[in-house]
């Protein structure tokens, strides 16, 4: 049988994933055996920086001590109840992240789509039980160009042929409108039977795109206006990522729903979670919804230690003076291979013009060479997402190292 050593090479470690799994991803090849703040190894030790941080999960930088501290300490003492009985670790999880976030309850779950997932749910049954909608005939309104997870009802949703593609049939009960348009969400929110709004505050997946100052906070007030629920999708947005502890921050949106994940554990474990008040929130009854591992005393302590070291090391800040700084010095780049920057906090993307048949696949690629990592996302957009806890001058040196490597081309 064949097992890894120390010795098993990079090209035979692709091999094998290659061989024995399943091929739903396309890594740059690339195979890290460690992490330390920004920097991640792969198995020969050379260094990269990692521009990102599993998808902005690890906001806090690689294995930060006191998350792993946590990590280690419970999963010595307890590390799952399930949620047939209470467990000492829940409650003061609990107690923490709803006054963190300034809501009345959370609803724990474990990876963003199951998060996603909870909130379709609860506005549902918010909007019978609550609003009056007649059963099955509620909608939600969600935007063109969204990405929200994985699963057949989420990608039921989705306009990108690569998401959702072949999955059918699809769940119904979603209506699609474009990112940024105030009129088309006005126009769809006449419908009496419109439950929710769920939006990203900034389009990740899509490519990193911000809307238009102001869209959120008056897509807000259209909701409110119409009794609809605003539910923020916040998995890749949320936790001092954009610079501000959510993206809703900046334009003083609090969302009737929010869903979290990624960073709220610091990128060591999976968790999730939803968060609403009293009215929203305990439509849901014992037995209604739920998970096996969501809540477990792991999660707990790790999540309470993730959102410690957001606020200790003053991440938001940081992400908001560094991103200022890092946009402005990427559009100083000599080169007409970047087309645009564009951004927030530390959540940025450039979009690359081919040049000589090389695309911004190439380009990652020779980032790679020269030490920094990044993938491409939609063909032509490379997002840019350190870890919260770069310096100043990695990041100087990272703007470098982009410039220099665009420049080869
Ligand atoms: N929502 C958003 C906005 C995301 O960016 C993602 C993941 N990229 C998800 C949900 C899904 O999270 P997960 O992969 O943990 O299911």
């Amino acid at each position: 049988m064949e097992t890894m050593t120390s010795s098993t090479s990079a090209e035979e470690i692709m091999a094998m994933e290659d061989k024995y799994g399943a091929h739903n991803y396309h890594p740059l090849p690339v195979v890290l055996s460690r992490g330390e703040g920004v920097f991640v190894w792969d198995v020969d030790g050379k260094r990269y920086y990692d521009f990102l941080s599993a998808y902005s999960a690890v906001n806090q930088g690689h294995c930060h001590p006191k998350i792993v501290g946590a990590m280690t300490d419970q999963a010595q003492k307890l590390a799952l109840t399930s949620r047939a009985f209470y467990n000492d670790c829940l409650g003061e999880y609990e107690k923490y992240v709803t006054q963190y976030f300034g809501f009345d309850k959370v609803l724990p779950m474990n990876t963003g789509a199951e998060g996603v997932e909870t909130a379709l749910k609860l506005v549902r049954k918010w909007g019978h039980k609550k609003k009056g909608i007649p059963q099955n005939e509620s909608k939600i309104i969600v935007c063109d160009g969204n990405f929200h997870g994985r699963t057949i009802t989420i990608v039921s949703f989705s306009n990108d042929p690569e998401a959702c593609d072949d999955y059918g049939p699809f769940t119904p009960g979603f209506v699609s409108i474009p990112y940024n348009d105030l009129a088309s969400l006005e126009k769809e929110l006449e419908d009496p039977n419109v439950c929710a709004f769920m939006v990203e505050p900034i389009q990740g997946e899509a490519g990193v795109f911000v809307p238009d100052e102001g869209y959120l906070s008056k897509a807000f007030d259209l909701c409110k206006s119409k009794n609809v629920l605003f539910v923020a999708d916040e998995v890749q947005t949320g936790i001092a990522r954009t610079g501000k502890l959510l993206a809703c921050d900046h334009e003083g949106v609090h969302p009737d729903v929010l869903i979290l994940g990624k960073a709220i554990s610091g990128g060591v474990f999976p968790v999730s979670a939803v968060l609403a008040d009293d009215d929203i929130m305990l439509v849901i009854k014992p037995g209604e919804h739920g998970s096996t591992f969501g809540g477990n005393p792991i999660a707990c302590k790790v999540a309470i230690a993730a959102l410690d070291v957001i606020r200790d090391e003053d991440l938001a800040n940081k992400a908001e003076r560094l991103g200022s700084l890092m946009r402005r010095e990427l559009e100083n780049i000599d080169t007409d291979m970047i087309t645009l920057v564009r951004g927030k906090g530390l959540l940025n993307a450039i979009v690359i013009k081919s040049k000589d048949g090389k695309e911004a696949w190439d380009v990652c690629l020779a980032l790679k060479e020269n030490g920094l990592l990044a993938k491409p996302t939609h063909g032509d957009i490379i997002r840019f997402a350190p870890p919260l806890v770069i310096t100043e001058e990695q990041l100087m040196e990272c703007v470098e190292i982009i410039g220099r490597t665009i420049q080869q081309f």
